[in-house]
């Protein structure tokens, strides 16, 4: 049995900014009204045989999606992005940053200093609609993990607004 929530009807929703270095269009800062849609497969189960209760399942996206919001999504493992002040491997341990209070970076001839509260530092190669639906799926995993539920699949869109997005489908 299968699930479904619409992220548009269902207001898993967030709004960020972000850049994909080197791309011509994209390589500039520039921001998305995103929407989160979800599918989940399982065994029906609990008092009520549940797949998952639809609240749970909000709830823990929204958690994602707050996290992000407002942000500048920054991907720390991009080859194409220089930090300064951090390690040389370019392997960032994210508590790294705890006391920093700017982010440093170049993208080729292109310097940015950005405050590290308007920033969230993902641990992607990329922020594209791809990679943050890997991301999303993961931690939505975990979190209804955690809460219970026997997930056999999650097929997650994320939405770069309407009319394009992308679905990352994982089998657990
Ligand atoms: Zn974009």
């Amino acid at each position: 049995m299968k699930i479904i929530i619409n992220g548009i009807h269902a207001n898993l929703r967030f709004s960020s900014a972000h850049i994909i270095p080197s791309h011509d269009l994209c390589g500039s800062i520039h921001g998305h009204s995103y929407f989160v849609d979800v599918e989940i497969e399982g065994e029906r189960s609990g008092k009520f045989e549940f797949v998952a209760d639809f609240k749970d399942v909000k709830d823990s996206v929204r958690k994602i999606c707050e996290k992000l919001d407002h942000k500048v999504l920054i991907p720390i493992n991009n080859a194409d992005m220089e930090f300064k002040g951090l390690n040389s491997s370019n392997k960032l341990i994210l508590n790294d940053f705890k006391d920093a209070k700017y982010l440093n970076f170049a993208i080729q001839n292109k310097n940015y200093k950005l405050p590290i509260e308007d920033c969230v530092l993902l641990p992607l190669k990329h922020t594209s609609a791809e990679e943050l639906s890997k991301y999303f799926t993961c931690k939505l995993f975990e979190d209804i993990q955690n809460k219970g539920y026997n997930i056999a699949t999650i097929a997650l869109g994320v939405n770069e607004g309407i009319g394009q997005g992308a679905l990352f489908k994982k089998e657990f």
